[in-house]
């Protein structure tokens, strides 16, 4: 396989990254990258300011918090698709994984709290494309920040997970609104004004039509402003492969993005950093091989 000279230098560097990234959130309108050093299990958020990162291509389980207190992987186990092992998901009381992207039950399999508990159905606005999603009550609106949406709208209340994936799949199908964006077509509408009152006539269209065919209940619009980044861009970032060094001037974030300038507009996915190894303020020039045998 063709590897660049940017992948030869991180597989150099990548088992010397000081941080294990563990968690990424919002409080509010703050985006929060919470790490541990490598080897330790003291917690503290990086300085997402200074864009200037080394992220690893390898990734490991991300350990496990029980309220504030957080305990790394015992077994320091590689990961794939899931950001923690199985040992440390059932550690969070996530004994089944599979219910967390995907309910199969209503709480007979998996015994989560999360699979019994209300949903509700929502439609997220980036600028006037919509989606439609699913939340538990109790997080919608920081559900809606991680996503970076612009407004939102709560179509639907149902008594558990699996009732609210069944009516979204059924919804999305019948009025062909996705269940997810891509995130290019998300970044692309960085570079435009919002359209505020486009997003309302698309809310109120497609509300009538969940209300007259599902008999739902539609609540109102609710705006969500305060993201910091100041948009429009002059150009919409392109989304960068998170693995490799990312440096240059902070935009702002965005949802699960963090735009910064380095001659071009970049879009950095931090949703990806979980599980993987990070650094800051490492240079090439003192780290790479002099010479890169064949
Ligand atoms: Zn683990
Ligand atoms: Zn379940």
């Amino acid at each position: 396989m063709f590897e660049t000279a940017d992948m030869l230098w991180l597989r150099q560097v990548e088992s010397s990254l000081r941080y294990h990234a563990v968690e990424f959130q919002w409080e509010g309108f703050e985006p929060r990258l919470t790490c541990v050093a490598r080897g330790g299990d003291d917690v503290f958020d990086i300085d997402l300011g200074q864009v200037d990162f080394v992220i690893s291509d390898a990734r490991e389980c991300v350990g496990y918090f029980d309220g504030d207190s957080y305990t790394s992987c015992p077994n320091k186990t590689s990961v794939t698709r899931f950001a923690q092992c199985a040992d440390c998901a059932g550690e969070s009381f996530i004994p089944f994984q599979e219910c967390v992207f995907e309910p199969k039950c209503d709480g007979e399999i998996c015994d989560m709290d999360f699979c019994r508990r209300e949903h509700v159905l929502y439609l997220a606005f980036y600028d006037t494309k919509a989606k439609i999603g699913m939340s538990s009550t109790r997080r919608i609106e920081r559900r809606l920040v991680e996503q970076g949406a612009d407004a939102f709208a709560v179509v639907g209340a149902f008594p558990t997970r699996r009732r609210a994936r069944e009516a979204e799949k059924q919804i999305s199908s019948r009025l062909r609104i996705p269940q997810a964006l891509r995130q290019e077509a998300v970044l692309n509408g960085f570079s435009r004004a919002l359209d505020a009152a486009g997003i309302e006539e698309r809310f109120h269209g497609l509300a009538s039509s969940i209300e007259s065919q599902f008999g739902l209940k539609v609540e109102g619009l609710r705006w969500v402003d305060a993201y910091p980044i100041d948009l429009p861009l002059d150009l919409p970032p392109q989304l960068r492969d998170t693995a490799g060094r990312h440096r240059g001037k902070l935009l702002g974030m965005k949802g699960k993005w963090l735009v910064y300038d380095s001659g071009s507009i970049n879009a950095l996915n931090l949703w990806d950093v979980p599980s993987r190894f990070i650094d800051v303020g490492i240079s090439p020039s003192t780290t790479a091989p002099r010479k890169i045998k064949k």
